[in-house]
């Protein structure tokens, strides 16, 4: 790409600065990612600060929960204290162990790898497709056809020995993966499918939320995310049982006594306080009109953007409702995207990157991978915009 007689005609790192400075607010430093708290947060905190129940037992975590599993229509949610111990205690109840292969993009947070490695299993890298930005179905079916057994009591990869326990399929920026289809081939290689929601509460795929694929997924509601409690995630299950694990191995694996300290396994202090879970009441209540703003700010990014050469805004995958929780350009030069971070950053719009690739950081580097093509590029092109919610209402759109 990119010989002289084909290259545009403007710069395209100085057409997009100049359509971001004229859409945006003039706010500097403008943030990648604000909340927003224009509802009834500053009452439901206060009154629970007025009720002294400000810890991990509370009525703001029973209303959270019951409110999050009728928005998701998934059948249970346990709170967190973050979206990694979420992902981690999915991890525990499906079974995955110390030696264990766990399959998930290269090309997502550093968060999905990390509960993985703290187990003593080990992340086993796998690619994306453009479309949605989550695995590659087509592809991860190739991988397997090449190097997994299925034996009696579960698959292997023929090469390192070693049990593939799980995959772990996250729904990128906000946007669902081909789930059905990983889905289907999890099955049929009878490796457990755990779903990474972190990025995608208020994201649904054929009317289905994501997370209610999988027997276990994981939430967050970290600073940065589409709502926040502060810092807060969360397992979501239709199964009973399950639910009823999660919330066991996150308070400790304390059993229900009058006065004892009794524990029957090895637990974590996991369970969101009660403090942060009135945050997260407040914010769900909003979720609708964030995500209205959400979609209206992505169809405005759409439009300014449709004459840039060199520069295409990301768009929503068929079959899709995404919450649009980041807003994505693909630049066709690679060589454009650091000039169009360092000069964002240097005026004061936090522009960034995808995730460093995992396989290419330094305690993943030795960890098994297919071929990452579409990773890397995706990695090598994208450029993550300024998403905020308020944008929408802030910004100069016409
Ligand atoms: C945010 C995030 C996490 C981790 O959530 P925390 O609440 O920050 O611990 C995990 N996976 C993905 C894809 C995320 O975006």
């Amino acid at each position: 790409m990119g010989s002289d007689a084909t290259a545009p005609q403007t710069d395209t790192v100085d057409a997009v600065l100049c359509t971001l400075r004229a859409h945006l607010p003039a706010q500097r430093p403008l943030p990648l990612h604000e909340p927003s708290f224009a509802g009834n947060e500053w009452a439901l905190v206060k009154d629970c600060l007025d009720s002294g129940w400000v810890s991990s037992v509370g009525a703001y975590v029973d209303r959270l929960e019951k409110d999050l599993a009728d928005y998701t229509g998934i059948g249970h949610a346990v709170a967190t204290v973050n979206g990694t111990a979420a992902l981690h205690t999915c991890l525990m109840l499906a079974g995955v162990q110390a030696g264990d292969e766990v399959l998930l993009p290269a090309l997502t947070f550093v968060g999905t790898a990390n509960p993985v490695a703290a187990m003593g299993a080990i992340p086993h890298f796998v690619d994306s497709e453009t479309e949605s930005l989550g695995i590659d179905p087509v592809a991860l079916a190739g991988h397997l056809d090449d190097i997994a057994d299925r034996r009696a009591d579960g698959c292997y990869n023929r090469r390192t020995g070693r049990p593939i326990r799980a995959l772990v399929v996250v729904h990128i920026l906000g946007h669902v993966a081909d789930i059905s289809a990983l889905a289907e081939l999890a099955a049929r290689y009878r490796i457990e499918l755990i779903e990474d929601a972190a990025e995608a509460l208020g994201s649904w795929r054929d009317a289905r939320h994501a997370g209610s694929w999988a027997r276990l997924s994981a939430l967050s509601f970290n600073g940065n995310k589409i709502i926040t409690t502060g810092g807060g995630g969360a397992v979501l299950t239709d199964d009973p049982a399950l639910a009823q694990r999660a919330r066991h191995l996150t308070t400790t694996a304390k059993l229900p006594h009058p006065w004892a300290f009794e524990h029957d396994e090895v637990g974590y202090n996991y369970r969101m306080p009660n403090l942060n879970a009135a945050l997260g009441v407040a914010q769900l209540q909003r979720l609708p009109e964030l995500l209205a703003d959400k979609r209206r700010l992505a169809e405005d990014y759409a439009r300014a953007f449709k004459a840039i050469a060199g520069a295409e805004l990301h768009g929503e995958p068929i079959d899709c409702r995404s919450n649009h929780w980041l807003n994505l350009i693909l630049l066709d030069r690679p060589a454009d995207r650091d000039r169009l971070l360092q000069q964002a950053a240097d005026e004061g719009m936090l522009l960034r990157p995808f995730w460093t690739p995992l396989d290419r950081l330094p305690m993943y580097r030795n960890c098994p991978a297919m071929p990452l093509p579409v990773a890397n590029d995706l990695f090598a092109r994208g450029v993550c915009l300024p998403s905020s919610a308020q944008l929408a209402t802030s910004g100069a759109w016409s």
